[in-house]
């Protein structure tokens, strides 16, 4: 498999490949990943090289962008003459075109939209339900390949992804590659890799590893399913409460299920990550059925006025302190009354450092069922990284305390 993302703004960085991360995941939850990925300008001849290096290295190939209707969109055109097929206006697509146009109240319709009613003869076509451009699916006999069409924008390409890879990948009838994900926190990679080296014993079964604020992710790959499951609940034994979630799951997605569950409701009280947590939990949806909000509690005036931390904490301790983050969560309990609370407060940096009290030295609160449980931090790295850790291990600190 191989995904050719076609767009000069993805070589030119004004546009991150984002389809490539959205492909690759949609891939790995079938037990595959992509072998070769390339991205080309929008240049006939650097696509169709592309193309021909593909196929004779991969049996399926997805390409995404360029279907579009401006001149620079050639995607369409190069494919069909790569496969020595024709481009037909497609009367149907055209009325679905002016359709999408009218329903947003345009009336002047530019004639160059109408080029994506011009179907690829041959190839079976994706409709595209979000925009006006439609997908292709190309087969060719003579070199067992498959070439999903896909247009650029995400939101268009994700649902005709979805809608079609499944059965892709049955036609194709590849030899399974499986691979599963663990996700763990709050241990080295290098303790991560023992684990796992151990889990793994002597068998046939490739391990990776990819560290980042959030924790460090496992991967398991072998042909055979039942070699990696029997290294991985070994695994997941070893990693304990170190182990936040098996596939692509992450550990708010865990905490937000695990209160549903219980129905139960949560709130935060943020000074140092500033909304980040609750940031992080309202990114999933469903979130409002546990979390009822949180205090952006930056300054010590409102940490005073909204979570009644005493002034005489603030002054003998300091707001970044472990009585300063204990009396954060009582008052946020006192206002928001949820079943878990977590409170956060902390020095990112690059300023406001003394001699006590380095840069990163964070103080991450919980309480669950009355119990409070207060930790303290030092975290490294620049204030965008120290403030991601501090809320991967609020979040962390927070569904330990859950499933205690
Ligand atoms: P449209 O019909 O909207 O023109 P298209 O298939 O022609 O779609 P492009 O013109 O190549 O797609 O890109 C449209 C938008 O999609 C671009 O603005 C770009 O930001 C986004 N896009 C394209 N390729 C990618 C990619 N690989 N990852 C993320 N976004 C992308």
């Amino acid at each position: 498999m191989s995904v050719l993302s076609i767009g000069n703004e993805l070589l030119r960085g004004s546009t991150v490949n984002t389809n490539l991360s959205l492909i690759g995941k949609k891939l790995a939850s079938f037990g595959f990943e992509p072998k070769i990925q390339t991205a080309v300008p929008d240049n006939a001849d650097d696509i169709s090289e592309a193309l021909n290096f593909m196929m004779r290295n991969c049996g399926l190939i997805i390409s995404t962008g360029g279907l579009g209707p401006t001149s620079d969109d050639i995607t369409k055109k190069t494919f069909a003459d790569f496969f020595g097929l024709t481009l037909e206006r497609d009367i149907k697509t055209a009325e679905r075109v002016r359709g999408f146009w009218k329903k947003r109240g345009k009336t002047r319709i530019p004639e160059t939209v109408f080029n994506q009613a011009d179907l690829i003869k041959g190839a079976e076509v994706i409709d595209n339900e979000v925009g006006t451009a439609p997908g292709f699916i190309i087969r060719n006999k003579k070199r067992k390949t498959i070439l999903m069409v896909l247009p650029g924008p995400p939101a268009e390409m994700l649902p005709m992804l979805d809608e079609k890879i499944s059965s892709l990948i049955k036609e194709m009838d590849f030899e399974k590659q499986r691979c599963v994900e663990i996700l763990s926190s709050g241990i080295s990679e290098s303790l991560v890799e023992e684990m796992t080296v151990r889990a793994i014993g002597g068998e046939k079964i490739l391990p990776a590893y990819c560290a980042s604020a959030e924790g460090v992710r496992i991967y398991l790959k072998s042909k055979s399913l039942s070699k990696i499951n029997a290294a991985r609940s070994i695994l997941e034994k070893k990693l304990g409460q170190n182990l936040i979630s098996r596939g692509a799951k992450t550990v708010e997605e865990e905490i937000i299920d695990t209160l549903r569950k219980r129905k139960q409701t949560l709130s935060v009280a943020e000074s140092c990550t500033g909304g980040m947590i609750g940031g992080k939990i309202t990114d999933i949806p469903g979130a409002s059925d546990v979390f009822n909000g949180g205090i952006i509690a930056y300054s010590n005036n409102i940490k005073t006025q909204m979570l009644g931390v005493r002034g005489e904490t603030l002054k003998k301790h300091g707001a970044v302190s472990e009585k300063c983050a204990r009396e954060m969560i009582c008052g946020l309990k006192k206002v928001f009354s949820t079943s878990a609370a977590v409170s956060i407060t902390g020095i990112a940096g690059p300023g406001g450092s003394s001699p006590s009290k380095p840069v990163g030295l964070v103080f991450i609160g919980t309480e669950y069922n009355g119990k409070i449980e207060i930790r303290k931090y030092i975290f490294s790295g620049n204030r965008e990284m120290i403030r991601r850790r501090a809320v991967s291990s609020a979040l962390n600190q927070l569904k330990k305390i859950l499933t205690r």
